[in-house]
């Protein structure tokens, strides 16, 4: 279900009611952690597309890109450098991979909390 961005906050790991990734955040529920800073989390995937799959998710509440303003720059860019440390990490910087925003309906977005997709360990085709 969408909540009404009425109800949305931006608190660093506030934990806005009723959002899967506040609790993943705020470490009310479990992930496989692989990455984090002041401004991001990253951890795997739960139902992965490939061998490495893993989401970079800002602490900061935000419905998607659309939600961002001048205020984020700092998260977008550190959201930028983070995929590059994790491809490093996970050794598919060299083979290559995906960093993918879905935004809204047509984008596939499922949770609405800002997210980016970092994909790859194997060919993953033309794009959609
Ligand atoms: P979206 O379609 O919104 O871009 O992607 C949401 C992603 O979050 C999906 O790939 C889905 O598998 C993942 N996901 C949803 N719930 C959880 C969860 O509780 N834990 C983890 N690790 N991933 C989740
Ligand atoms: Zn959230």
């Amino acid at each position: 279900m969408r909540l009404s961005p009425h109800f949305s906050h931006h608190e660093k790991g506030g934990g806005m009611k009723g959002c899967i990734f506040c609790k993943i955040v705020d470490k009310e529920i479990v992930s496989k952690i692989v990455y984090e800073d002041d401004d991001l989390i990253a951890f795997h995937d739960i139902n992965p597309l490939a061998p490495v799959h893993i989401l970079l998710v800002s602490k900061k509440h935000i419905e998607n890109i659309l939600g961002m303003t001048d205020e984020d720059a700092k998260l977008a860019a550190g959201l930028l450098f983070a995929a590059n440390e994790i491809a490093k990490k996970f050794n598919i910087d060299k083979s290559g991979f995906r960093l993918i925003i879905n935004c809204n309906s047509d984008g596939g977005q499922e949770v609405f909390h800002l997210h980016a997709h970092l994909i790859g360990g194997a060919p993953l085709g033309k794009m959609c």
